[in-house]
């Protein structure tokens, strides 16, 4: 429909000028899940589990969120690219989650406005909202409506997301990427 091409245009456009490396919106069908990704949770390679509220296993069970992404029809996928000095940069890594979880937060409320009749917004892993999450010191969280999720915690397969909105899931030596996504209806 011309109409929603020029909205899915419009939204890309919205997350380029926010600081997207690329940003493309899909039919939501492409999107693919697997619970596969909880286990990888569990592995706790990136310390984060049961850490976050916005994590597994406190995010919720992997059936019912795999359920809800399958509810959706069209999905704003965005990414952040970042320079490494080296591949054991681990200040440059989080400097690029920085942004990237700032990038997401300025795309939320760019959005903010438009007459979606649900959305979700997913990004990469451990809300980083705070400093600290709230998780660890048995406390609610601080903010409940900004809380991000992560994208594997609902076991979305963000490689071929990526491949889907015609990116790429690695983008060459001495860098990292990281994708976020806005789940919507019309
Ligand atoms: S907003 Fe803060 S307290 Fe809530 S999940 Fe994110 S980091 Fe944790």
């Amino acid at each position: 429909m011309a109409n929603n091409s020029e909205l899915f245009d419009r939204l890309a456009e919205i997350a380029l000028s926010e600081g997207a490396y690329k940003a493309a919106v899909i039919d939501a069908s492409l999107v693919e899940t697997d619970e596969v990704f909880r286990a990888l949770c569990e592995s706790n390679a990136c310390g984060m589990y049961g850490r976050c509220w916005m994590c597994p296993p406190d995010v919720g069970e992997i059936e019912d969120l795999m359920a809800e992404i399958h509810t959706f029809d069209h999905v704003l996928v965005y990414q952040t690219i970042g320079e490494l000095e080296d591949s054991y940069d681990v200040e440059g890594m989080g400097e690029t989650a920085k942004a990237h979880t700032a990038l997401t937060l300025r795309l939320t409320d760019a959005l903010s406005d438009l007459p979606f009749s649900k959305k979700l917004h997913l990004s990469k892993g451990g809300c980083q909202i705070c400093p600290v999450c709230t998780k660890v010191q048995g406390k609610p969280c601080r903010f409940p409506d900004r809380a991000i999720p992560s994208l594997e915690a609902y076991g979305v397969n963000v490689s071929k997301l990526a491949t889907s909105a015609g990116m790429k899931y690695v983008n060459g030596q001495n860098t990292v990427t990281y994708f976020g996504a806005l789940f919507f209806n019309l």
